[in-house]
């Protein structure tokens, strides 16, 4: 059985300078571990973190995909993520065997795939982005070549719109940015007429015709902090709105709720993103690869050389 100490942060804190660890960590963890990560970010930044980092050991809280983009960027340090089972919808959206016949379909076509997808998939890409640099790196490409763009449709569709480029697009999504209730949004926006709705790119055009500014997480948050005081509707996983109210603490932030079929109204929280906990970063630090619910990120060296190609060309390009 596991005990826990009573001072648990400082004990987190104590375990990671002995083994000369990093704890990086998603906006879209919950408070207690974003108040105690050494860095928190968006996808971009975490992987630049990841490439980077000095440390033996990178912690990832944040969720698996996350996690292999660190092993990687960095694979001779040890990564450990606090609970193996931290996936992602839209990541099982694109499995390897289907995403490799719909490539063969359009042989001509450059393969653009969001971060937000398994080593497997990323191996069988030629550039990977994130929602923070993919405009930027499709507008790169020559509008002669033809684009296949995966896992993400409504990204997809968003990046369509501000390119001007028609891309072949994979029908995946993720879960939490796709069923935000627009009902529920209109509600609020009615009840709160001064607030700006802003979103990310992940969730449907129907969500995001309301919104005053669309942009990775970084963006939403840098957004939140040049309009001080002002009123807020988030659409995106609403642990964000933590680092929100630190860099704006006179506004006033108001998630977004989905209804489920019961018809009951619920905060839309990422079920894989909130498996991680302060006491499963503790155990994962104590325990190591023998912790109950964590453990070391383990990748074939064939398929992480594979994966590494897209990235590098990402981090070069953005
Ligand atoms: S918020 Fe969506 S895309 Fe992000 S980890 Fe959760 S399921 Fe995946």
């Amino acid at each position: 059985m596991n005990s826990f100490p009573q001072n648990l942060e400082q004990e987190i804190i104590r375990l990671k300078k002995e083994q000369n660890a990093i704890i990086l960590a998603h906006f879209y963890q919950e408070p207690e571990i974003q108040d105690i990560a050494d860095f928190i970010g968006d996808s971009l930044d975490l992987s630049r973190k990841a490439a980077a980092t000095d440390a033996d050991t990178i912690i990832f809280c944040g969720v698996k995909f996350m996690a292999e983009v660190a092993k990687i960027l960095s694979p001779k340090k040890r990564v450990l993520i606090p609970d193996l089972k931290a996936g992602c919808s839209l990541e099982d959206s694109c499995q390897p065997i289907p995403f490799a016949e719909f490539k063969k379909k359009h042989p001509k076509a450059i393969v653009v795939t969001y971060i937000n997808c398994s080593a497997e998939i990323k191996a069988l890409s030629d550039i990977i982005v994130t929602s923070s640099n993919a405009k930027k790196i499709i507008e790169l490409i020559p509008t002669d070549q033809e684009i296949i763009f995966a896992p993400d449709q409504h990204l997809g569709r968003y990046l369509e719109k501000i390119t001007g480029r028609k891309m072949i697009l994979w029908n995946g999504s993720c879960v939490v940015h796709e069923q935000f209730s627009e009902k529920e949004l209109v509600k609020l926006i009615a009840n709160h007429p001064q607030a700006k709705v802003i979103a990310h790119p992940e969730c449907p055009e129907s969500l995001l015709s309301h919104a005053h500014h669309i942009g990775s997480t970084s963006s939403l948050l840098k957004f939140a902090q040049e309009n001080q005081g002002e009123e807020f509707i988030v659409l995106t996983e609403p642990h964000i709105i933590h680092q929100m109210t630190q860099k704006n603490p006179t506004g006033k932030f108001y998630d977004c709720p989905f209804v489920d079929k019961a018809g009951c109204t619920l905060c839309n929280t990422c079920p894989y993103m909130q498996l991680n906990t302060l006491e499963k970063l503790y155990l994962i630090l104590r325990d190591g690869n023998k912790a109950q619910f964590g453990g070391e990120l383990q990748m074939e060296e064939a398929l992480r050389i594979k994966a590494e190609a897209p990235l590098r060309k990402m981090l070069e390009m953005s």
